[in-house]
């Protein structure tokens, strides 16, 4: 089982001619809402892929309808702190000529308490995986509670944090990182990746795939992507990190797990969207890899 300490947002898109200049007021011609938040995508992404995943995060009263998504999605939700405060949201200004600009709140996601977590730790058993993202607070707290109580924790550094990153690397048994994630990193310790005291780290390479750096093995592994037309990219990095570790929560070796999750990675940068669009097992069947 996993238990995700990650972010819920609402994804609202305005679609315009021209993103506004300085004191313009424009008109949206469409407005499409979504799930969304890095910590959303791989729980869906993680159900998607078969395993049980129970989410741990807060929401305030305007985000209902995101936990009723998760829930449909199959992502237990007991541990979603309904909180006084507005739910975490993203508008995102898309104009024609596919320019956009984003304005982020974190909202609820920031209000996310250590008593929460540990609330939610305290159902969990050993062997269970923690995975974390650095869009919520915590991050600290729940490694180091998981780590005491034998999970497996993993740690998606993304957006990247260098003092959460430092905070929490002693617990970290599994670390997803993409290539400009793995530079800062490196800057940050001071030390090459496969110097670091992690089991594993998965370097992802976008169109170019990713490498498995074993740590405890002394070895790294290239594997090339499963080629695909790509029309948008968003979201393909938190569908690949909540496949593998639903595969591995599955039991699947290194390399099988890896090749699941760029298979679910490569599918998802075909579609439109974030939670809502990423594929499930039956998609990636159907594809026929
Ligand atoms: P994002 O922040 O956009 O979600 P990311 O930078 O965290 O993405 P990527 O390295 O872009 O993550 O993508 C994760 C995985 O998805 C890659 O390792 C690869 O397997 C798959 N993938 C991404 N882009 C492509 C592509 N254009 N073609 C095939 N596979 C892709």
């Amino acid at each position: 089982m996993i238990w995700n300490l990650g972010s819920i947002n609402a994804d609202n898109f305005y679609y315009l001619r021209h993103l506004p200049a300085p004191g313009e007021t424009i008109a949206a011609h469409d407005f499409r809402q979504g799930l969304g938040g890095k910590g959303a995508n791989m729980s869906v992404a993680a159900a998607r892929a078969g395993t049980r995943v129970m989410h741990i995060g807060a929401v305030g009263p305007d985000g209902k309808w995101t936990v009723d998504r998760l829930l449909e999605y199959g992502v237990e939700t007991q541990h979603i702190s309904m909180i006084d405060t507005a739910t975490g949201h993203a508008n995102i200004c898309v104009a024609e000529d596919g320019e956009n600009s984003i304005v982020l709140f974190s909202g609820a996601n920031h209000q996310i308490t250590t008593q929460m977590i540990g609330a939610a730790l305290a159902e969990a058993s050993p062997g269970d995986f923690l995975l974390m993202q650095n869009e919520t607070l915590g991050q600290r707290f729940a490694a180091q509670t998981a780590h005491t109580l034998g999970l497996r924790v993993a740690y998606a550094a993304a957006p990247f944090d260098a003092e959460i990153v430092a905070q929490v690397l002693p617990d970290i048994d599994l670390l997803v990182l993409n290539e400009v994630e793995a530079e800062a990193l490196e800057k940050t310790t001071g030390a090459r990746i496969d110097a670091l005291p992690i089991d594993d780290i998965i370097v992802t390479l976008g169109a170019e795939g990713c490498k498995w750096v074993s740590n405890k093995a002394k070895t790294v592994q290239s594997f090339p992507a499963y080629p695909v037309k790509a029309i948008d990219t968003t979201g393909a990095g938190d569908t690949f990190t909540g496949y593998l570790i639903a595969a591995l929560d599955r039991k699947l070796s290194m390399p099988d797990a890896i090749a699941l999750a760029m298979q679910a990675g490569a599918l998802m940068v075909t579609r439109q969207g974030t939670a809502d669009v990423i594929p499930d097992l039956k998609d990636i069947q159907d594809h026929g890899f």
